[in-house]
């Protein structure tokens, strides 16, 4: 079956020679084991972190075994009670078009009635879990609190400010370019957006919020960081989600250059990673899947057609080139 190998450690973005399609060998499913066919791919920033070498916050992905990623499946031929055949399933898995598992790590997919299999997908699978930890659990938000959130016109960005807005916050967000942020206002939530590339997001932060920040919610880390330092309240508190500006970086990147305002202004910054919280998730999927339903939620989704274009696809997170949730559909 159709796998990607990983071949060569990258030094800056993923290439033609990271990874190699090969035709690895289905084993039959045995007793307490299924057979799934892949049908989406999430790709997510980590991807690429799982790609360096050193310690990381789960297994780094091996040279010569298969790269892995959170899939949406279905079962094709079953041994195993809880997943019978036809059951969808979601978790981390091999970038194969099918694939044996004994089900560890997997869990039936919760399609909600009526809902759009891509989108339910890119809802609830990462981005949707990640944005109401990072916002609500690690992050404390209140009614009435401004909250800053870089990377805004991705797949977590965009969950984030529509969550936000749910609870009464007034979310600002930061993105690449200015179609990007009139969606974020026009269709997502978002209070206000800055366009990093094009104003001085420091100077823009401080006229959408001239008190100041209760949250920031950092997707990216660099200038952006150091523009929402510049602009917190005292005892205001910054959730750190991911620093994707230094995930390709080739020299150790330097720190926020306005680290004394964590003194002058008394703040909190939390880092948090999804996967130490999996027992919030039934209750996170819950309120997820009830803002799906009454249209509080909406994800677009970026999907990329065919296994054989994972690699190249990943690349277009590092370069801004999606607006939403970026899958491979097989
Ligand atoms: P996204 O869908 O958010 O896409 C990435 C976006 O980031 C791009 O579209 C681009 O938009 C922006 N970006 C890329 N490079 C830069 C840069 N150098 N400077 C500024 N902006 C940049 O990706 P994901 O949803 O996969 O991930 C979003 C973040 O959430 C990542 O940091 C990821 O690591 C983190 N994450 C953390 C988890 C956790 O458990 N802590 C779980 C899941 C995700 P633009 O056009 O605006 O530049």
């Amino acid at each position: 079956t159709p796998t990607w190998i990983y071949r060569t450690r990258p030094t800056g973005p993923i290439t033609g020679e990271t990874f190699s399609l090969e035709d690895t060998p289905l084993p039959e499913p045995a007793e307490g084991e299924v057979e799934v066919a892949t049908r989406y791919l999430s790709l997510d920033a980590t991807n690429r972190v799982w790609l360096t070498e050193g310690a990381l916050y789960t297994d780094n992905v091996q040279i010569g075994g298969p790269m892995r990623g959170v899939l949406l499946g279905e079962v094709t031929k079953s041994r195993h009670p809880q997943f019978p055949e036809g059951t969808h399933l979601s978790g981390i898995g091999p970038w194969a078009a099918r694939f044996v598992t004994d089900g560890k790590g997997f869990a039936p997919f919760p399609l909600p009635k009526g809902a759009d299999m891509a989108e339910a997908f890119a809802i609830l699978s990462v981005a949707g879990p990640t944005a109401h930890l990072g916002l609500l659990k690690i992050g404390g938000l209140q009614a009435g609190e401004v909250v800053s959130i870089s990377g805004a016109a991705g797949s977590v960005g965009i969950m984030a400010g529509q969550i936000a807005r749910a609870h009464g916050a007034h979310p600002i967000g930061i993105a690449g370019t200015d179609e990007k942020c009139a969606a974020l206002v026009d269709h997502y939530g978002y209070a206000a957006a800055i366009n990093y590339k094009t104003e001085d997001v420091a100077k823009a932060l401080r006229a959408h919020a001239p008190k100041g920040i209760d949250l920031h919610f950092e997707n990216v880390g660099g200038p952006v960081l150091d523009a929402a330092l510049a602009n917190m309240k005292d005892f205001a508190r910054l959730t750190i989600c991911g620093l994707i500006s230094a995930y390709n970086a080739t020299d150790p990147v330097p720190g926020p250059y306005r680290f004394g305002e964590i003194v002058n202004r008394r703040l909190t910054i939390r880092g948090f990673i999804i996967l130490d919280h999996l027992a919030d998730f039934p209750a996170i999927t819950q309120d997820l899947a009830r803002w799906m339903a009454d249209g509080t939620l909406r994800m677009p989704t970026h999907v990329v057609d065919g296994l054989d274009k994972a690699p190249e696809a990943l690349n277009l997170l590092f370069e801004g080139a999606n607006t939403g949730k970026l899958l491979v559909r097989l």
